[in-house]
């Protein structure tokens, strides 16, 4: 085996040369022997792989002391275990010294394209009845979301089969192009900068690992919830990319029409119609409540059309506010009968007769404008 050139001459520093010395050199050496600007020449190729072997012990401390007193030999023999194989990983310092220099763009798109990345929020819109608004409920939210392949179980690849080099970059993962005297790198386009494509994509997926498939989650609606509400349900979103991880799903509520209550705010409302002498007299009526339960309503003596009775805690629930509830406003709407029997139309003449007698000390004009 032919004794190895000095780590020092390959880089073309002295001995004292301090890391940022080293780190310029290499820099000049890397530029210069990389195998992108030299294809097909192998003279380049080992020096590349020389310059990057040489600045890897060079600039670890560690490494460049017991190189300064044992030499290569050292490194490689069992008085400095755990640095065999010297020279092992030249994208991690190639991205380390350039990744900096050319704010990421330079040498780092591999390591870019590889990165993490969350999936989308989605928003989905429900609509429940206000009684499931009142009780709440856990309901079943059908949707489309982009989730791993069940085919290939987000591998991407064909059952059996793997992955192999990327001939686009032959697996450095980054491809040059030319700009003036610049001289761009950048991920390589058709790996993605993982310098390896599939032998056999999967055909579910077209190799992404990813598909749009049907979901089916439960959600949970809270007690009290209002028209326009929107829930977060945490991972209900797609799926990401490099276990990114799931985005959110947003639930807008929707409450539908009630034939009976109308709701506002936490009370409910409900309209009830009352004869002329439930109103003249005063009466206590049974109604049911939105859970269909006999409440008693009391209306007083005397009660003009119009007027409203508040029945409290019989209103909806106060969204996030256990045990309180709003409450159930009885509007009196009185009635006129449009039919009356004879006995009845008796009975009514001779009510307005008392009106008349007893009004009659005031003329119609002074009842209205005296
Ligand atoms: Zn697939
Ligand atoms: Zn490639």
């Amino acid at each position: 085996m032919a004794q190895k050139e000095d780590y020092y001459s390959v880089l073309g520093v002295d001995r004292n040369a301090d890391q940022n010395e080293l780190k310029r050199a290499y820099r000049k050496m890397a530029m210069k022997y990389h195998p992108d600007r030299n294809p097909g020449n192998p003279e380049a190729e080992e020096k590349f792989k020389n310059i990057n072997e040489a600045f890897e012990v060079l600039s670890n401390p560690q490494k460049r002391q017991i190189y300064d007193n044992y030499g290569a030999e050292g490194l490689n023999g069992a008085g400095a275990g755990g640095f065999h194989g010297g020279f092992s990983g030249f994208e991690d310092i190639f991205s380390s010294v350039f990744g900096d220099m050319f704010g990421g763009s330079f040498g780092g798109g591999a390591a870019r394209a590889r990165r993490p990345q969350r999936g989308n929020d989605l928003k989905q819109e429900v609509e429940v009845s206000l009684e499931e608004a009142y009780s709440g409920l856990e309901m079943e939210v059908s949707y489309n979301r982009v989730d791993t392949c069940d085919v290939c179980h987000g591998t991407g690849a064909q059952e059996g089969s793997g992955r192999k080099t990327c001939p686009t970059c032959r697996g450095s993962g980054v491809v040059q192009f030319s700009q003036g005297f610049f001289s761009m790198r950048q991920a390589c386009p058709d790996c993605g900068g993982q310098g390896s494509i599939l032998e056999k994509p999967c055909k579910a997926c077209k190799g992404t690992g990813r598909q749009r498939s049907k979901a089916n989650l439960k959600v949970k609606i809270p007690a009290g919830v209002r028209e326009g509400i929107v829930l977060r349900v945490p991972n209900g979103g797609d799926i990401g990319t490099n276990d990114g991880g799931y985005g959110d799903l947003y639930i807008e509520t929707h409450i539908k029409k009630h034939k009976i209550f109308q709701r506002d705010g936490d009370d409910l409302v409900l309209e009830i119609p009352v004869s002329f002498p439930q109103a003249a007299l005063g009466a206590a009526v049974k109604l049911q409540n939105i859970l269909k339960e006999e409440i008693k309503v009391i209306i007083p003596e005397g009660s003009q059309h119009g007027k409203v009775i508040s029945v409290e805690g019989q209103g909806m629930p106060v969204l996030g506010k256990a045990g309180k509830k709003g409450n159930l406003r009885v509007v009196l709407n009185v009635e006129i009968p449009k039919k009356l029997t004879s006995r009845q139309k008796k009975i009514i003449e001779e009510l307005s007769q008392a009106f008349e007698e007893e009004g009659s000390k005031k003329s119609l004009f002074e009842k209205l404008f005296g």
